[in-house]
């Protein structure tokens, strides 16, 4: 097969993992900027174009877009649809996924276990807004923040009220949660493709910290997954309609809670952590599902 890696910069582990293993089971692999591609989108017949030429149709796609460029990205992705190429996740799901609050009402609907979350942009009633959620200590986040970043714990109501107010003065969008105490800094990252968990790793934040992205010093380990946790993964990358996604589960008194849904998992923690060649699965679920013309919505939704 042909098989295009939407990705930024071919020298990311992950990246490097994916052209391997494209290789590695006999396919071809070219890497594509997704900035620096463009497209004729006003043609009957869609075409991207990089490197001043028209790329070749490919079978298929495998989307690695930052969260800052999710808007350009995915309409790329989208053009590699329209042109029937298979995509490892669709660019409605990835879109979908990007929105946090969008990702938590839809899993709040379909019942999967989450925080207790609220969220605000300019909320009249600060008080009443931490109450809402169950009161300090808090976890208030801002909703474009990534690697752990804008993440911030309030052990008091108080600081709860400031650190409300510092983002509210700069207009941003909140998500305000209640704090999973009992997961002792640690969360569970599962790498979901197709209906299957195929790799889980604990991240344990390092002393002093409650937050356990590997960015902000946490540890990877290998660990071994409850059924319950299991299906909660399934359930959640199953709603976000991701065929690979990194789902993010603490560990709760009322049990797996999942707090965010990735659709361009990072292979390196994982794939170190537990051994496992999650790149050569990934192309193994291409290989299995791949076929022209097999995107469910065309880019539409
Ligand atoms: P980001 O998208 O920046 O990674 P997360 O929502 O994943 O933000 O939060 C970063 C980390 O903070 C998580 O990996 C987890 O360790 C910790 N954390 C986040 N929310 C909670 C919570 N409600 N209770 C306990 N720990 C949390
Ligand atoms: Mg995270």
């Amino acid at each position: 097969m042909n098989i295009a890696i939407l990705s930024r910069n071919k020298k990311l582990y992950s990246t490097r993992r994916l052209v391997e293993a494209c290789i590695q089971r006999g396919h071809e692999a070219v890497v594509i900027d997704v900035l620096r591609s463009y497209m004729n989108i006003a043609s009957s017949k869609p075409e991207v174009h990089f490197n001043g030429e028209s790329l070749p149709v490919v079978d298929a796609v495998i989307p690695r877009i930052g969260a800052s460029v999710t808007f350009y990205g995915t309409a790329v992705l989208r053009q590699f649809e329209m042109m029937g190429a298979f995509p490892l996740c669709e660019s409605v799901a990835i879109s979908r996924s990007r929105d946090k609050l969008r990702s938590l009402q839809l899993m709040a609907r379909k019942g999967v276990g989450m925080p207790n979350t609220g969220f605000a942009h300019n909320p009249d009633d600060i008080q009443d807004l931490i109450k809402m959620v169950g009161g300090a200590p808090l976890v208030i986040k801002l909703l474009e923040g990534t690697q752990g970043i804008g993440v911030v714990l309030a052990e008091t109501k108080k600081a709860a009220e400031s650190v409300i107010e510092a983002f509210m003065g700069l207009k941003a969008n909140i998500l305000v949660q209640e704090y999973i105490k009992e997961a002792g800094g640690a969360d569970i990252r599962c790498l979901v493709i197709g209906d299957k968990v195929v790799a889980a790793m604990k991240r344990q934040a390092q002393a002093g910290e409650f937050r356990s992205n590997l960015h902000r010093g946490g540890s990877a380990s290998l660990i071994k997954i409850t059924p319950a946790e299991r299906a909660t993964a399934i359930k959640a990358a199953k709603i976000m309609g991701l065929n690979v996604a990194g789902v993010d589960i603490l560990r709760s008194e009322r049990g797996p809670l999942v707090m965010e849904v990735n659709s361009s998992p990072g292979l390196e923690g994982i794939e170190t952590a537990t051994g496992k060649d999650v790149a050569g699965m990934i192309i193994e679920f291409i290989e299995k599902n791949a076929k022209p013309h097999k995107t469910r919505t065309k880019g539409k939704g």
